[in-house]
């Protein structure tokens, strides 16, 4: 079948499998490049099919030699209908690291069920004996609870509504956009979606299976920001739920102290990913910011940032005051924020092709579900 784009706002509907496997077989080109460092060796990502835990998972692997499994939720092919551009990346990713001699299992379901956790356990105890790493990099829209009940997050302000510009992603207009107040059950829902409840689980039950290495890391993602993205991100329903991510990550450690177990929160860059697309004025902020970062030298996507994650900053346990790694290091420099403020109030429909990297953000999108490959044959038959 020829796979064609289909896209509908902020999402493409349809993903290609050769262009997907190429995105990986270049994200592990990259790293391969870079070379290894030590570090652990048996490592469990759970959101590990797309965006940054996809990366994660290829930077321990290159980048440390490390196993992994990985968990994701995504969907097959049906009849006429492609899978998910994360099934085909991790059949792409399980086949190369095959072919350089890497374990690689993946799951495919729901990361916050008690099953999924079960069956992950079963299989480091059978395979591995313990994990020594957990990346946690799960973006949901939703989460079924332990009780059955569905509850969803949200991305909204807290306290007040908050209108500023926006891309309309289906237009290329750029607009203005009010966001509105997150209710206190929206925002407890978001928390418990995006915060660190799960994580928390899934490192309580791996260490109660006793399937979690002595002197084991755990590393979860955030975003900051700059001002501009504060009042719908850092200080919105998702900014509530990623303080109670990093309040998680010192809980785990002081709990599982006797272990030895240390659990961080790094701080990444704004890219762009299925999950950051659905973020009202992030995607105007995110083209501002491709191309004063591609100008000054400083651009990377997932995984120059995953690489330079596993094999710098967390080798050197490079932390904040606060104890975050920060990898939005280069975006939050004043060099480059400056230049966003100065565009901000200029930026309309009529400029953004020249004050933005418009183009950028949609090569990427593009890119995201494995299309716009300049080296992928798209009138081939492909077998979905
Ligand atoms: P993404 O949408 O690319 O990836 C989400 C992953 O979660 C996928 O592998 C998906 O299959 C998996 N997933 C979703 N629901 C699941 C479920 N129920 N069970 C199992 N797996 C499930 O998202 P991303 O942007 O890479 O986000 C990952 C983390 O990075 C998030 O915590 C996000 O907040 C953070 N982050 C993102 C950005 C950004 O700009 N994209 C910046 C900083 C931090």
């Amino acid at each position: 079948m020829v796979v064609e784009p289909k896209v509908k706002g902020f999402i493409c509907t349809t993903a290609h499998p050769a262009g997907c496997e190429e995105s990986v077989r270049r994200q592990i080109a990259y790293c391969k490049e870079k070379g290894q460092v030590d570090g652990p060796k048996k490592v469990l990502v759970i959101g590990a099919s797309t965006g940054y835990g996809l990366g994660s998972r290829i930077a321990v692997t290159y980048a440390y030699g490390a196993d992994t499994i990985g968990v994701s939720f995504e969907k097959e092919a049906k009849g006429k209908r492609t899978a998910t551009a994360g099934w085909y990346n991790t059949k792409a990713f399980e086949k190369f690291a095959a072919e350089d001699g890497y374990y690689a299992k993946s799951f495919n379901g729901d990361g916050f069920s008690r099953e999924m956790k079960d069956q992950v356990i079963e299989t480091i105890r059978k395979d591995w004996g313990k994990a020594d790493m957990v990346v946690y990099s799960m973006a949901a829209p939703r989460r079924t609870m332990p009780d059955g009940t569905a509850v969803s997050s949200v991305l909204k302000t807290v306290g007040k509504e908050f209108t500023n510009k926006t891309i309309d992603l289906k237009t290329n207009e750029v607009k203005e956009v009010t966001v509105p107040v997150a209710d206190e059950e929206e925002i407890q829902n978001t928390i418990k979606v995006m915060g660190g409840e799960d994580w928390s689980d899934w490192i309580h039950a791996l260490a109660e299976a006793d399937v979690l290495a002595d002197n084991a890391s755990t590393i979860a993602y955030s975003y900051i920001g700059p001002v501009v993205t504060h009042a719908i991100y850092k200080d919105g329903s998702i900014g509530q739920a990623k303080k109670h991510l990093y309040e998680t990550s010192r809980k785990l450690t002081e709990e599982l102290a006797d272990r030895g177990l240390k659990a961080y929160v790094s701080v990444n860059k704004a890219l762009v990913t299925q999950s950051s697309a659905a973020i009202p004025i992030v995607p105007l902020y995110i083209s501002l910011l491709y191309k004063i970062m591609k100008e000054e030298g400083l651009h990377e996507g997932c995984i120059e940032q995953m690489y330079r994650l596993f094999a710098d900053k967390f080798v050197k346990k490079e932390v904040d005051e606060a104890g975050y790694f920060r990898l939005d290091d280069w975006e939050l420099q004043d060099k480059v924020q400056d230049k966003i403020t100065a565009v901000w109030d200029q930026v309309t429909t009529e400029n953004i092709q020249e004050l933005g990297d418009i183009d950028g953000y949609w090569e990427d999108f593009y890119q995201m579900f494995g299309f716009h490959y300049d080296n992928v044959d798209y009138s081939a038959d492909v077998e979905i």
